[in-house]
């Protein structure tokens, strides 16, 4: 099969006063038809930046790359030809939905809204029967009352399921969910999950599902892409990564997982903070942390490629020394 969307060494910059700073460096990965791709690493990895650059949503400047979707390069894009991308093919779902809802609108005229923008054929009564069906495939009980009612009558995880509804109105070949239950309480997370994984069955669209939460990607991910420091550092199928990890970070986020007896918490319990990008490390940005580099040279002055380990990949000069390491 053929990637739907395609990235190539996609490398965004924040420009300040001062300094250029990297935000994320050679990005690369590939969205296949049908699959969900969780996108994991602590905060300040880059991970919600490459995918809001793809679709001109950051703040930073993009320096390289390409994003290949639907026979085009969506940086290459007006600002214009993106917004009918954007909420019509390629959706999003973020963390907070309050950001993203309007507060003094109904739901309903929202959801409406939505439609409009991207699915000029309906009329307004089919747009009304729309939203309504939307809203009934999220769970969202009594649809009928509930497009008269405002943001705030909603809760955290109903607010979530509207966004879900929103995100999967058009229905989109790509659904992008960045954080989408790290706000909520637990209970509920696992229900906005069942959520999305019925979004998903419902429009076949495949997802790229950005999370802090091992346990999320565990349960919903077929592949899994590792960022550090604005660099992907390992990418390959969950089983592969989870079985047997070939980066040290990975290993370390794994390793701190499986200390958590229930469910798996936020990656932080790895030794040492993740890098200020205004101070990246020398050579591979991980070797203050990594439990392996052990003072060795080429860790602090060369920067590690990502490299085919037999179908998966890894960037560490030193990978095959954790083969089966896990086990
Ligand atoms: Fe650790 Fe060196 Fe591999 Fe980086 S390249 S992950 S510092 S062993
Ligand atoms: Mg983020």
């Amino acid at each position: 099969d053929d990637p739907l969307l395609e990235v190539e060494k996609l490398s965004v910059v924040f420009v300040g006063l001062d300094a250029t700073l990297p935000a994320v460096t050679d990005v690369a990965f590939g969205l296949y038809p049908g699959e969900t791709l969780g996108v994991v690493g602590e905060s300040g990895s880059g991970k919600s930046v490459s995918m809001m650059s793809m679709l001109g949503l950051t703040p930073g400047r993009v320096t390289s790359g390409q994003v290949r979707f639907d026979g085009k390069d969506l940086l290459k894009m007006s600002a214009e030809e993106r917004r009918k991308i954007r909420g019509g093919p390629i959706a999003m779902v973020f963390q907070d939905p309050m950001s993203s809802l309007n507060p003094v609108q109904r739901i309903g005229h929202q959801l409406e809204e939505t439609l409009k923008l991207h699915s000029p054929e309906l009329n307004k009564a089919a747009r009304k029967e729309r939203v309504v069906e939307l809203l009934r495939i999220v769970g969202v009980a009594d649809p009928e009352q509930r497009v008269k009612q405002y943001p705030h009558q909603f809760s955290g995880g109903m607010r979530q399921r509207v966004m879900i509804a929103m995100a999967i109105a058009n229905s989109p070949r790509v659904l992008i969910a960045d954080e989408p239950t790290t706000a909520l309480d637990v209970t509920i997370q696992a229900q906005v999950l069942d959520v999305l994984r019925k979004a998903k069955d419902e429009t076949d669209a495949a997802v790229i599902l950005i999370t802090h939460d091992l346990g999320v990607i565990a349960e919903m991910a077929d592949r899994v892409m590792v960022m550090y420091a604005g660099r992907v550092v390992e990418a390959g199928t969950v089983t592969e990564l989870f079985d047997d990890p070939r980066h040290p970070y990975t290993k370390g986020l794994l390793g701190s997982a499986l200390r958590v007896s229930e469910r798996v918490e936020r990656l932080n319990s790895i030794p040492g903070n993740p890098p200020n990008i205004t101070h990246l490390p020398t050579g591979c940005s991980f070797h203050p942390r990594c439990s392996i580099a052990n003072g060795r040279e080429r860790c602090s002055t060369e920067t590690p490629e990502l490299i085919d380990v037999g179908g998966r990949w890894t960037a560490c000069h030193f990978s095959d020394e954790l083969r089966g390491a896990q086990s």
